[in-house]
C-alpha cells in the first residue's frame, strides 16, 4: 500500500512543481491571500474532494474520507508569501514586485495538494479520516492558526503532521525533536520619558538617553543572572531611537526589542524581569516610563511519542538518508497552537539546492531543492496512514504517555 502511493507521488512530482512554479509567480501577503486560498479551493473542487473556504479568514480546509473506520489525521501546509523583492534569476520568480515567497510555503501547498490527489484514489483502501489544513497568513501575527483552530479546522482530529521544508538543511535529511523545536518569538516596547534641555547643563535636565544606555546594559544581566543557564533564552534590544541635536539633552528614548524562549514559566519570569529593571533604572535616573510586552506566537512543542512515530515513518521513505535531532530554532512559528490542541510533531524537510548555493529563509535569494518536496509527502503519507494502524509501537507507547 505504501509503496503503491510513494510511486503515485513520484509520478505527479512534474505536477508538484507546476503548482508550486504557478503560486512562486503569484505570491500574496499575510491575510492577503485571496488569489491562492480560491486556487486552493478550486483544486480540491476540481477533485471531487470535500472543501470548505473562508475558515478563520483565508484559511481552507479539505477532507477526504477512507472507506474503513480509523483516526482523523490533520495536515498542515502554510501558502502566504513576505514583503521581500525576489532577486533570483529564474523563470519562476515572482511577478508581484516586493512579494516573494521567500520561506517555502509555495513547496508546502504544493507538497499537500499533490499527497491529497494521490490519498483520495487510494480512498477506498483507506483507513480513517484526512483533514488538510491549508492555512493563511504564518509569517504575521496573530497568525491565521488560531482563527482556523477556533473556526472548527481540528475537530475531530486526533494528531496533526506538519513539515518545513528547510534549505539549509541537506536534501534527504529529516530533523525531529521531541519537545521544544521552534520558540516563542514575543515584542517589547520601553518609553523612557526625562526632562530635556541645554546640552551644557545637564543637572537641569533627566537625561533619557542615559538612562536608556544604562538599561540596554542592565537587560543583559537577565539572561546572564537571572535565567537557569540550562533554560535557553534571548533578550535582544533590536532598536534604540532618542534622535536629537548635538547640544541638546534627550527628552525621549525608546527601545524595542525581542524575547525568545522555549517555555511559558521562563517567558512570563522574563517579560515581568524586564519591567523590574525598566523600573529600577528609571528610579536610579530620575525618569519615568511605559512599557509594553506583545506575546507573539508561542514555542512549537512537539509531544514525543507522536515524534518517536514520525523517525519511524521517515526511515521508511527511500529517499531518506539521514533521520537526526535538529537542534531548537530560535524562530517562531505559528504551528505552534495546533499543538496546544492535539497532539503531533512539527519537523524539518531537507531542501537545500543541489547546484546553487543556499540562501537562508527571507532571503531575496531564496530558493529551495523541489525534489524536496517529494520526500516531504512520502513522510506525511507515511505517517497518515501508518498513524491508522493500532498495533503501531509508537502507538502503544502513547497510550501509556497520557
Ligand atoms: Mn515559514
Amino acid at each position: 500500500m505504501q509503496d503503491q502511493l510513494f510511486r503515485k507521488i513520484e509520478n505527479l512530482y512534474h505536477e508538484m512543481v507546476e503548482i508550486r512554479r504557478f503560486m512562486h509567480q503569484h505570491p500574496e501577503l499575510s491575510f492577503q491571500e485571496v488569489n491562492t486560498a480560491n486556487y486552493i479551493q478550486s483544486f480540491y473542487e476540481k477533485l471531487g474532494v470535500e472543501v470548505r473556504g473562508n475558515v478563520g479568514g483565508n484559511g481552507v480546509v479539505a477532507k477526504i474520507y477512507g472507506s474503513k473506520p480509523g483516526k482523523t489525521v490533520a495536515l498542515r501546509a502554510d501558502f502566504d508569501a513576505l514583503p521581500i523583492q525576489d532577486e533570483k534569476d529564474v523563470p519562476y520568480k515572482s511577478l508581484v514586485p516586493g512579494v516573494m515567497h521567500a520561506c517555502g510555503h509555495d513547496g508546502h501547498t504544493a507538497t499537500l495538494l499533490v499527497l491529497v490527489k494521490v490519498l483520495y484514489e487510494a480512498r477506498e483502501n483507506l483507513n480513517g479520516t484526512y483533514v488538510m489544513i491549508h492555512q493563511h497568513a504564518e509569517e504575521y501575527a496573530p497568525g491565521g492558526a488560531i482563527s482556523m483552530i477556533e473556526d472548527g479546522c481540528l475537530d475531530g482530529v486526533d494528531v496533526i503532521f506538519g513539515t518545513h521544508l528547510w534549505a539549509t538543511e541537506s536534501t534527504g535529511t529529516i530533523q525531529y525533536r521531541i519537545g521544544p523545536i521552534m520558540a516563542a518569538a514575543d515584542r517589547f516596547e520601553v518609553a523612557i520619558q526625562g526632562k530635556g534641555g541645554h546640552g551644557a547643563q545637564p543637572h537641569k535636565t533627566k537625561d533619557a538617553i542615559v538612562a536608556g544606555a544604562q538599561l540596554v546594559t542592565n537587560l543583559q544581566q537577565i539572561v546572564s543572572r537571572r535565567v537557569n543557564p540550562v533554560d535557553s533564552a534571548v533578550v535582544t534590544v533590536g532598536s534604540f531611537v532618542a534622535e536629537n541635536a548635538f547640544n541638546v539633552i534627550a527628552d525621549k528614548a525608546k527601545l524595542i526589542g525581542t524575547v525568545r524562549t522555549f517555555n511559558e514559566t521562563t517567558r512570563d519570569f522574563i517579560a515581568s524581569e524586564i519591567e523590574k529593571v525598566v523600573q529600577g533604572t528609571c528610579l536610579a535616573t530620575d525618569c519615568s516610563y511605559e512599557y509594553l510586552y506583545e506575546k507573539g506566537y508561542p514555542a512549537v512543542v512537539n509531544h514525543a511519542a507522536e515524534t518517536e512515530f514520525l523517525i519511524d515513518c521517515a526511515s521508511k521513505v527511500p529517499e531518506v538518508k539521514k533521520v537526526e535531532e535538529s537542534e531548537p530554532q530560535m524562530g517562531g512559528e505559528d504551528f505552534a497552537y495546533y499543538l496546544q490542541h492535539v497532539k503531533g510533531t512539527f519537523f524539518f524537510t531537507g531542501a537545500k539546492p543541489e547546484m546553487s548555493g543556499s540562501y537562508p529563509h527571507h532571503h531575496p535569494k531564496f530558493d529551495f531543492n523541489e525534489k524536496a518536496m517529494v520526500i516531504a509527502a512520502k513522510t506525511l503519507c507515511a505517517a497518515a496512514i501508518h498513524y491508522q494502524s493500532q498495533e503501531h509501537p509508537s502507538y502503544e507507547k502513547r497510550e501509556t504517555l497520557a
